[in-house]
């Protein structure tokens, strides 16, 4: 479908603030007020696996993780990458956003989470289903997860219940993302032990860092009691309007709060969001050439720039020689 650019997704450069920039390499100033970055183009993927994983988390509900996880994930697989989206939200946005209805699925997350692992219990390959974009896989889930959050309670071992499903799916894929739901509980909980990094979406809006505060302190008590190797890869401000006053100011508020950790990629406020998931499918398939598609790469291609543990180790991320091929399906 071709696309046309809403006059919203126009970025508006804020004022400079005097913060260091993330990385090094000066340009023009961007919608965060920093000079942003050459990023590289992400180099092509030469072999598969085994995944990193990335935690898209935040308690507060409508702030772009859902959103956030199906494009970010789809610009991912666009460079060629294998990518497993983790439906950890019992409301099955993420399966939904996919065109993917998760009720009628014979097994769910839920069932990986409580299996049994005895015959004739389903396996993690089975649960997997493919989406329309290449590359791009969904571990879906429904109603069906609240469920297995109060049966896990009583389990032994019930914070790392995730990491074990997932632990056979690690060697298939480059990126694992998981879409986590608005709550500090016990999913989030099993998906912060299952990841090794934590991406948090932030609603530009006046209360954005409200709340923010308990959700670091969960971070690093996970970090501390859970799973050593998780850290806070960014932050990523999304539906911004960069026309208005305000939006430069909550945009200033979060660079001040997190001068290093604040994407330099920006989200614009575009209808073409909810569009897409009307549409069941990604902006990068639904509106390729829009704003929003760009900007979702764009993250990609900052993502694997500040985030080592996604370079490939064959041909690393920091050359900018070497586009990535279309998706790369060799050694599979
Ligand atoms: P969460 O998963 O954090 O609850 P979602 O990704 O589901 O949030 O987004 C909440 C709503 O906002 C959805 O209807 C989605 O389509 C819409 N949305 C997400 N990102 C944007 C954006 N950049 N501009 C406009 N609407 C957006
Ligand atoms: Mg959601």
């Amino acid at each position: 479908m071709s696309a046309d650019t809403s006059p919203l997704e126009t970025i508006t450069p804020s004022a400079p603030v005097l913060h260091a920039p993330a990385l090094p390499v000066p340009g023009p100033l961007g919608p965060t007020g920093r000079p942003v970055p050459e990023f590289p183009l992400p180099t092509a993927v030469r072999q598969h696996g085994p995944a990193s994983v990335l935690a898209i988390c935040n308690q507060k509900g409508g702030v772009g993780k859902t959103t956030t996880t199906i494009n970010l994930g789809a610009a991912l697989a666009e460079t060629g990458r294998r990518v497993l989206l983790v439906d950890v939200d019992p409301q099955g946005a993420l399966s939904v956003g996919l065109g993917i209805n998760a009720n009628i699925l014979e097994a769910t997350l839920h069932d990986l989470l409580l299996g049994t692992g005895g015959v004739g219990a389903p396996v993690a390959a089975d649960v997997v289903v493919t989406t329309r974009v290449p590359g791009l896989d969904l571990l879906p889930s429904n109603i069906d997860l609240s469920a297995a959050e109060v049966l896990l309670v009583g389990e032994v071992g019930r914070e790392h219940a995730l990491a074990r499903a997932l632990r056979p799916l690690i060697p298939e894929y480059d990126v694992v993302l998981i879409d986590c739901q608005p709550s500090l509980g016990l999913l989030t909980v099993n998906a912060l032990s299952a990841a090794d990094g934590v991406l948090i979406p932030l609603e530009c809006e006046y209360f954005a860092l409200r709340g923010v505060a308990l959700l670091l302190q969960t971070i690093e008590r996970v970090t501390d009691r859970l799973n050593p190797r998780l850290e806070l890869v960014g932050i990523l401000a999304t539906m911004h309007d960069g026309r208005t006053l305000h939006g430069r100011e909550v945009l200033d508020r979060v660079l001040e709060a997190f001068p290093d950790k604040l994407f330099h990629t920006v989200i614009s406020r575009t209808i073409r969001f909810p569009e897409t998931t009307a549409a069941g499918e990604p902006i990068t398939s639904y509106a390729s050439s829009s704003a929003g598609a760009g900007a979702y790469r764009a993250v990609a291609r900052e993502l694997l720039a500040r985030w080592p543990a996604t370079s490939d180790a064959d041909s690393g991320t920091g050359a900018a020689s070497g586009a990535a091929q279309p998706h790369d399906t060799g050694g599979r």
